[in-house]
């Protein structure tokens, strides 16, 4: 969004406060700086030189999680995700309590496979200290090995067709085994399966930052990559990954890969029905709508319908809520996503559910924390089980 396109979405809005009613971290502190409109009036207000800016200012900025749920409800059709990702990128320089955060985003974001090795090692000393002192939002724990080392090509005796996997840094670094999975589940349907090296973060956490010339860079390299394989899919466990590809990517760099796909879009109708499935239909489950697959990219019933194709009877929960992690944020506004994740904890326990089934990896790392005595998993887990 260029500066004129910003100003324009700025002034259409009419402050009807429609955005307001549908905004997780208003709903968490019902404060008008702390939902869409207020946010909008504040970067108003900066634009035509009525506020400076301030550490406040910064703190209301920031502090929207970029779900979307506001978006597609404007009646004027603003859009108010990117007019928060502009204004971040204006506020940056006045942003001070996020210097350390966007110094070590970055760091991670350039040196990835450095920090995983330094994380590794560090697991049994640094980790548990860090873990005990509640430095993060939540206890980490780094598995041995990544998913990619290097190049993977997985092929199948008898291929039907071929595509690519984005692993996405959470996957890569943190949740292998769901990767694996969906190896597993294409090669099983008949699909050649590629990894390519050289992918680089897809860019959101330092675009949430305000980086975006820094998000622009990783952008390119990702496109230049993706875009030159021969492939009729590049699929993502993770909703963020997959919507930076297909509608981000086009907004910053002019470009985007249209065939990047949710994993639940691209099995639907590759996943037949079963009557002999394993019986796990007993379990009583819920599907926890990850924001960026439900508000970006429009994904709602395709899991459900994949789980109901399986033989998982799902509960019906009334709403969705936000888990509270949303990448950076559970980072820079820790309290608030803590209440948001309370919030959503206790929404789901009314459900007296066992299993809780989501596709973001993201989500799974926060509802884990919450949910120790329930189990918390990935759409491609219960699917490669049901396979297996
Ligand atoms: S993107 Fe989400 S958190 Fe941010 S203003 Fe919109 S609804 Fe609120
Ligand atoms: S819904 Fe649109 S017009 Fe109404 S307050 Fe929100 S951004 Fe402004």
């Amino acid at each position: 969004m260029n500066e004129e396109q910003y100003i324009n979405e700025l002034k259409k809005c009419v402050h009807c406060g429609t955005c307001k009613a549908y905004c997780s971290t208003y709903e968490s502190d019902s404060e008008e700086s702390l939902g869409a409109r207020g946010r909008l009036a504040l970067l108003f207000g900066l634009n035509n030189g009525q506020l400076i800016p301030s550490n406040t200012i910064c703190e209301k900025v920031f502090s929207c999680t970029l779900c979307g749920a506001c978006t597609h409800q404007c009646p004027l059709g603003i859009d108010i995700k990117e007019i928060i990702y502009k204004g971040r990128t204006i506020l940056r320089k006045h942003d001070s309590s996020r210097k350390l955060l966007r110094f070590i985003s970055k760091f991670f974001t350039n040196h990835p496979l450095i920090s995983f090795k330094f994380l590794n090692l560090s697991q049994h000393i640094l980790l548990p200290y860090i873990n005990k002192k509640d430095v993060l939002p939540f206890n980490l724990t780094i598995p041995e090995r990544r998913l990619k080392d290097k190049l993977q090509v997985v092929t199948v005796p008898r291929k039907i067709g071929r595509v690519a996997i984005f692993t996405g840094c959470i996957t890569n670094f943190l949740y292998p085994n769901i990767g694996k999975s969906l190896i597993n589940v294409l090669n099983i349907l008949g699909y050649e399966v590629i990894l390519p090296s050289g992918e680089v973060c897809c860019g959101t956490p330092l675009r949430t930052l305000g980086m975006e010339k820094e998000a622009i860079l990783l952008a390119e390299k990702n496109y230049d990559l993706f875009s030159k394989l021969n492939v009729e899919a590049v699929l993502s466990l993770c909703p963020t990954c997959t919507l930076a590809l297909k509608s981000e990517y086009p907004k910053i760099i002019g470009k985007g890969i249209n065939y990047s796909y949710d994993i639940s879009e691209f099995l639907l109708d590759k996943i037949s029905s079963r009557e002999n499935i394993k019986n796990i239909s007993n379990n009583r489950a819920i599907f926890h709508d990850p924001c960026h697959l439900k508000y970006g990219l429009g994904v709602i019933n395709e899991p459900r319908e994949i789980l109901s194709k399986i033989g998982i009877d799902l509960i019906k929960t009334k709403e969705s809520k936000c888990c509270g992690f949303a990448g950076t944020f559970c980072f820079s506004n820790k309290s608030l996503s803590k209440n948001m994740l309370d919030t959503c904890v206790n929404y789901y326990d009314r459900y007296k559910f066992e299993t809780l089934i989501t596709s973001c990896p993201g989500c799974i790392l926060q509802l884990s924390q919450k949910f120790g005595n329930k189990k918390v998993v990935h759409l491609i887990e219960v699917i490669e089980n049901i396979f297996l």
